[in-house]
């Protein structure tokens, strides 16, 4: 599979410095910060800095290096935010998932029982 990436998306913009973001977490592979339309008491979206469309492209093409970052910050984010008693990750990927930011971001909604996963 081929993956194009359009860097206009509103997360390009967000590691370019253009638009502001609520930040919980940064470092060198990856940011976290605040969704600004929360569907839970704690929802962080964690984005890698590379030019990854996807969760799938994310992992078919970053580095090693690139991946353990991003999962480094994941580590962080549940800590910061406590989510000992747990949480749910999501990667909403292209049509059938309803993707509106093409741009890979992994949500993760705590701070409240979620219910089942899929209405
Ligand atoms: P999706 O691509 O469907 O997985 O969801 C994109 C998510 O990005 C939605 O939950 C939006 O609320 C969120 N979002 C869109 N623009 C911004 C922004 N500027 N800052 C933070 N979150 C955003």
């Amino acid at each position: 599979m081929t993956y194009a990436y359009d860097p206009q998306n509103i997360f390009a913009r967000i590691l370019r410095g253009e638009i502001p973001n609520r930040t919980v977490f940064e470092n060198a592979h990856a940011l976290a910060f605040h969704d600004i339309n929360p569907q839970a008491p704690v929802h962080v979206l964690v984005i890698p800095k590379g030019a990854y469309m996807s969760l799938d492209h994310f992992a078919a093409e970053a580095s090693a290096e690139e991946q353990a970052g991003f999962m480094a910050a994941v580590a962080e984010v549940c800590r910061i935010s406590g989510l000992a008693p747990g949480f749910r990750a999501i990667a909403n990927t292209r049509e059938d998932g309803l993707q509106e930011v093409p741009h890979f971001h992994l949500h993760i909604l705590g701070g409240r029982s979620l219910g089942r996963m899929l209405p």
